[in-house]
């Protein structure tokens, strides 16, 4: 919303504004997109992934509340969109930043080190907040008029939605922006991960979706879908090897077992009582259950499409299963860490 606020407070003086979105697993584009579309603002989008999960593990700020490392984020994405300005045949950039929005990020002394560390003293305009920072060269220059922005402070977002009705601005995204990384829960797991050293994308994918668990000595992982929509998440998100207990006919979660080191067998029993205990055959006691192991991304991809299609009597002639009966069990009975 303070995006939007701000791009539209630099219109109103005649100026063409054109937008920068970073993409990453961690919030939806898709919002971004939405919003830009709805005002008419032409998007650039830049590929986030790779960046945000190194500024994660190695945060030279630190991070917020959760596992959120906003002033490297932030700084990044500064840098990045001065190297832009360029190509773009920009003047100057402007930002929705607030000042003393967010505890840390939006602090004075964060928002002046975000602006020399990216070396944009003299091009990097925070609309929403000017009145309260030192006016910049664009301000000086009458590039753009100073009166005409705003001394907007603090967490409350009283004056943004007065200005957004102002600016006949309806229907506005969250403040963070859903960003997943200011979530407790998934930054939880996101730790659990990043002590673990599994932290690539297809790791961080799977933490979007289902219940984890953890083998005592951490050298597998257990994923259980919570629905349908988390059974297909759970299984899109997976692309290398990993073990996949089913239910005859599907009825019931998905859930796959990653093994990090070697094959334990016990362990995709342990997994199978887990599955019943989240089934609704759990009340039906003893009940024989079938695995199969998928070895990469093609295979991954053919049970996605079997799932989806409900096909599960070809999913049985493709792949080779083993059986087992299991007990529906608790996730402490089995010795197991949930996270
Ligand atoms: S909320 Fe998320 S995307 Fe936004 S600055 Fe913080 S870590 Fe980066």
């Amino acid at each position: 919303m303070d995006s939007i606020l701000a791009v539209t407070l630099i219109r109103k003086q005649g100026i063409t504004v054109e937008g920068i979105t970073f993409n990453s697993i961690f919030y939806d584009i898709q919002t971004a997109q939405k919003e830009a579309k709805k005002i008419n603002l032409p998007l650039h989008i830049i590929d986030f992934n790779k960046t945000i999960i190194k500024l994660i593990q190695n945060p030279q700020y630190g991070y917020g509340k959760n596992l959120n490392p906003c002033i490297d984020c932030h700084l990044w994405m500064v840098k990045k969109t001065k190297e832009l300005m360029k190509e773009l045949k920009a003047d100057f950039i402007i930002t929705g930043e607030v000042l003393g929005e967010r505890p840390k990020s939006q602090k004075y002394t964060a928002l002046n080190l975000i602006t020399n560390k990216s070396e944009t003293k003299d091009i990097l305009l925070r609309p929403l907040s000017a009145l309260k920072l030192k006016p910049t060269s664009v301000e000086q220059s009458g590039l753009v008029d100073r009166k005409q922005l705003l001394d907007i402070t603090g967490r409350s977002r009283k004056p943004q939605i007065q200005l957004a009705k102002e600016l006949n601005i309806t229907d506005f995204p969250t403040p963070a922006g859903g960003c997943l990384l200011t979530v407790p829960s998934f930054s939880e797991r996101l730790k659990v991960h990043l002590k673990l050293k599994k932290f690539s994308l297809e790791d961080i994918r799977t933490l979007k979706f289902g219940r984890h668990f953890l083998s005592n000595d951490d050298s597998a992982k257990i994923m259980i879908g919570r629905d349908a929509k988390d059974n297909l998440g759970v299984l899109d998100a997976l692309k290398k090897q990993y073990f996949f207990v089913f239910t005859e006919n599907w009825t019931g979660p998905i859930t796959v077992i990653t093994f990090y080191k070697t094959i334990i067998e016990e362990l995709i029993h342990s997994a199978g009582s887990l599955h019943l205990r989240y089934s609704k055959l759990r009340t039906k006691g003893r009940q024989q259950l079938y695995y199969t192991s998928i070895q990469n991304e093609s295979e991954s991809k053919t049970v996605l499409k079997f799932y989806k299609d409900n096909n599960f009597e070809d999913f049985k002639k493709q792949f080779n299963f083993k059986s087992f009966w299991a007990l529906p069990e608790d996730y402490k009975m089995l010795n197991l860490k949930r996270i």
